[in-house]
């Protein structure tokens, strides 16, 4: 979406292009665990479940955007409720709170790990410290949510959806650590795979850029440091290994999630759901 003063904005989700599953698993005594659930991927992800009758229990650091979530579920009529459940997934403690939390609404069932951040500098420079917190944000908060969430999982036959990336597959420079964390939840897709005995299954995202606050804030000061338009931020840097030349919006990286979790997805186990416009695997 192109505003009037050439800014990208990131959609609100209406209930129009949700994928809407025909799954007599999905309904409001099976809950789903979603992490970053405050704002772009995590929290249309929360929407598109609870549009498909699951209890959602959403979880962020962003307190506020949590009741967003909320009351955008409301606002659309969605059957399935969501229970902002807030965290800092840093800390062990709040992540086994969620889990309990989330454990008390019904069967535990899915868990979308989601939650991410970014930090762009060369590897010689990269801060160590900054270095530590995405590693625990974006891959040991997710290694031990499916820890705790295994033996829930085991009873309900439930599944894990990690949020990776294109990065996940190949890298650009000075992303040291979003590279390596997004390839590690590759490694945790493929081990609860291997350990959940084709009870418990589990899949990956990957996509390219997606209209999030997480990218749209970055396309001005791009489009200033460059010299270029907004438009070709999009087309052309973001835009410009991607064959399908449009971003694609947090609804349908949210369908992704609620694809794999269901009935349809069941020879689906480690695999990754690559949805990057044909960017990692053609080139001109
Ligand atoms: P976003 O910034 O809109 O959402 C990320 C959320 O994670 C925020 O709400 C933030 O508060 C939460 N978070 C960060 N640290 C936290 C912590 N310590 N505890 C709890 N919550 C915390 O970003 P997004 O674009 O929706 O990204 C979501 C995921 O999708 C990330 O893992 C990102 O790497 C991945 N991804 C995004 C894109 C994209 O183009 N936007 C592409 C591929 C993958």
């Amino acid at each position: 979406m192109t505003a009037t003063d050439g800014s990208v904005e990131p959609p609100t989700l209406t209930g129009d292009d949700v994928l809407r599953i025909d799954d007599a698993d999905f309904d409001a005594d099976r809950v789903a665990l979603v992490t970053g659930a405050a704002s772009g991927i995590g929290r249309a992800t929360s929407l598109v479940l609870a549009a498909n009758g699951l209890t959602v229990v959403a979880t962020d650091v962003d307190e506020e955007g949590l009741v967003g979530t909320r009351e955008r579920g409301t606002e659309l009529g969605f059957p399935g409720e969501i229970h902002p459940e807030p965290a800092d997934i840093t800390d062990d403690d709040h992540l086994e709170g969620v889990v309990e939390a989330a454990a008390g609404y019904g069967d535990l069932a899915y868990l979308a790990n989601i939650a991410g951040m970014q930090h762009i500098s060369p590897l010689d420079e990269f801060p160590m410290d900054v270095y530590d917190t995405m590693h625990e944000v974006m891959l040991r908060a997710p290694v031990y949510l499916s820890k705790l969430v295994l033996p829930h999982l085991r009873e309900s036959g439930g599944c894990v959806g990690n949020m990776a990336s294109v990065h996940g597959h190949y890298v650009t420079a000075d992303k040291v650590a979003y590279n390596v964390a997004k390839f590690g939840l590759r490694g945790l897709t493929q081990s609860i795979a291997a350990e959940g005995a084709g009870t418990v299954r589990s899949f990956s995202v990957s996509t390219g850029y997606v209209k999030t606050p997480l990218v749209t804030d970055q396309i001005p000061d791009t489009a200033e440091q460059r010299g270029i338009s907004v438009q070709e931020v999009v087309e052309d840097v973001m835009l410009g290994q991607s064959r399908t030349k449009e971003m694609m919006e947090p609804v349908d990286v949210g369908n992704l999630f609620a694809f794999g979790f269901s009935k349809h997805a069941h020879h689906l186990n480690g695999g990754d759901l690559l949805f990057d416009g044909g960017m990692t695997l053609t080139y001109e």
